[in-house]
């Protein structure tokens, strides 16, 4: 028997009685190598009940103390990065280096949430009318909740909870359970770092236990990182049962390639950002738009992705892993069958990939495809693969015309040496994150990230500079002091009639 994933709930990891258990597998091997439980609703209930109890008293704890715990932890996720990163890799399939850039990232948002007591301070504003001040200050929500997806089980949690936990709220995360060994880790390590009873809890499961903490009165904000489906439905129930929601959707992102880039540098990127991660990133470049002339380099970008090569999770020559798993696979399969029928050029077919070694692994190899048209299924939808598609045009305003007219709006990047054509990209472009030069434009976590239109369900307060806004609410006090008081020889006495 495999081992089987605890659950935490109110500070203790328990085994869980549920009757339904999911295969956590290696993808590159198909191995079975945990067990993770779908909670059963006592269990749903006893994490909400707890997070609620824990909040009463973590919410009155000083900022100075919650930004400790958070240098805490920073420290033991740096101590313990390789460890987290080889648990990564063996259940994601990401190689070594690209599971430390997983880990990495999310340390750099516990960095962020040290400093709480700068980032939540309040406003005041002295004679707002004659003898009467106003200031404000930002207080936590209560239990607070994410949902999310397998493509970045350490950077994802990490987005939220922390930031989540050091504003004052309770945290209940609900992490994908097709690698969830990640994010238990996470949570040990936290507990070690000082995290009192009940400020963090993990659950596991899908759709109905995602549904309990969707609904459940005591549940305040809920958080959403996954697909466009499933966070239009987060989005949905969420805000009709009244909570707060942001729901970081599904991506496809475009790079505009001017006939002025500068060329090597160019491909370089562009094949690592179709190609690196199997193309499992939200913001991986699964469009081409190649401006003039620049189509002339189809043929070098084909023969340079033809030389990546993926590999297993311990091979430190892979260029990127497996599909997550076989049904991944065989969507993208589909997808590249789809192409070659609608009438595309597949000039690098991936569907047949084998790894030595490794015959059950769920292989994509890189895919190139050429003369795609707007209306064709590769384009239309995200593939989730590492699957590029090449479009071609005349000017730079139609390649603007093109990626604003796509429903995503997640990332974007042009690639040029005219200053005058970047600063009208970035300016006409609509999209959440713009790369100059620069192939996968995720922005460090004291900038805001969020994605426009269909990659982004919720009123923008999302991760980054804009965390601390969505799991906060403001009050404002409007205070009249009165000169008595100073002859009586009291404090300042506020007076809120
Ligand atoms: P997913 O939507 O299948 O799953 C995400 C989470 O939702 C998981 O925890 C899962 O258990 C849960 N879930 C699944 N089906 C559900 C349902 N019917 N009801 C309620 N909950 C449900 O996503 P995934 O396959 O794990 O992740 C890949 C997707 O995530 C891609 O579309 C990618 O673009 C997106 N993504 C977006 C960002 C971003 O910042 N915009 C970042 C990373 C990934």
């Amino acid at each position: 028997m495999s081992k089987q994933v605890p659950l935490f709930i109110d500070g203790q990891f328990v085994q869980s009685e549920s009757e339904r258990w999911i295969p956590v597998t290696n993808p590159a091997t198909q191995e079975v190598i945990a067990q993770v439980p779908c909670a059963t609703d006592a269990e749903m209930e006893r994490a909400i009940a707890s997070a609620a109890k824990a909040f009463e008293t973590w919410k009155e704890t000083p900022v100075s103390e919650r930004a400790r715990l958070m240098l805490r932890y920073q420290a033991l996720l740096k101590e313990h990065h390789d460890e987290i990163a080889t648990i990564l890799s063996e259940e994601t399939g990401k190689t070594f280096e690209d599971a430390k850039g997983d880990v990495f990232r999310g340390i750099e948002v516990v960095e962020h949430a040290c400093n709480i007591a700068t980032l939540s301070m309040g406003e005041t504003m002295e004679n707002v009318a004659r003898k009467i001040d106003s200031y404000s200050y930002t207080q936590p929500l209560g239990v607070c909740v994410g949902i999310t997806p397998f493509n970045f089980p350490a950077m994802i949690p990490l987005w939220m909870f922390p930031m989540a936990i050091a504003c004052g709220n309770t945290f209940i995360l609900k992490p994908s359970e097709q690698d969830p060994n990640t994010p238990t880790r996470l949570a040990e390590l936290f507990v070690e770092a000082g995290a009192p009873e009940g400020v963090l809890q993990v659950v596991h499961g899908s759709k109905e236990q995602v549904d309990t903490l969707l609904t459940h009165p005591e549940t305040q904000a809920i958080s959403f990182v996954g697909s466009v489906a499933v966070g239009e439905y987060i989005y949905k129930t969420g805000t009709d049962h009244l909570k707060r929601v942001q729901a970081f959707a599904g991506a496809k992102n475009h790079m505009v390639v001017m006939p002025d880039a500068q060329k090597n540098q160019m491909i370089n990127n562009l094949v690592g950002a179709s190609a690196g991660a199997a193309g499992q990133r939200c913001m991986a470049i699964s469009v081409a738009v190649f401006v003039g002339e620049s189509r002339e380099w189809i043929p070098e970008i084909q023969e340079a992705l033809s030389k990546v090569r993926p590999g297993a999770w311990n091979d430190p020559e892979a260029a990127y892993g497996p599909q997550i798993n076989p049904q991944a696979k065989d969507r993208i399969l589909s997808f590249i069958e789809a192409g070659k029928k609608e009438g595309a050029e597949c000039l690098l077919d991936g569907s047949n990939c084998k790894v030595e070694g490794y015959p059950d692994g769920n292989w994509v190899g890189p895919t190139l495809f050429r003369g795609v048209t707007t209306d064709m299924s590769i384009y239309k939808e995200e593939i989730f693969g590492p699957v590029l598609c090449c479009i071609e045009v005349d000017t730079l305003e139609e390649a603007i015309a093109l990626v604003n007219d796509n429903p995503y709006g997640n990332g974007t990047s042009i690639f040029t040496a005219s200053g005058a054509a970047a600063r009208k990209y970035q300016h006409e472009i609509k999209v959440g994150q713009v790369g100059i030069n620069v192939p996968v434009p995720v922005p460090l976590p004291f900038f805001s990230f969020t994605g426009w239109r269909k990659s982004f369900y919720g009123d923008q307060h999302a991760y980054g500079k804009q965390a601390v806004k969505f799991y906060t609410e403001t009050k404002t006090v409007t205070a009249r002091w009165f000169e008595d008081d100073i002859s009586t020889g009291a404090n300042m006495t506020i007076n809120l009639k």
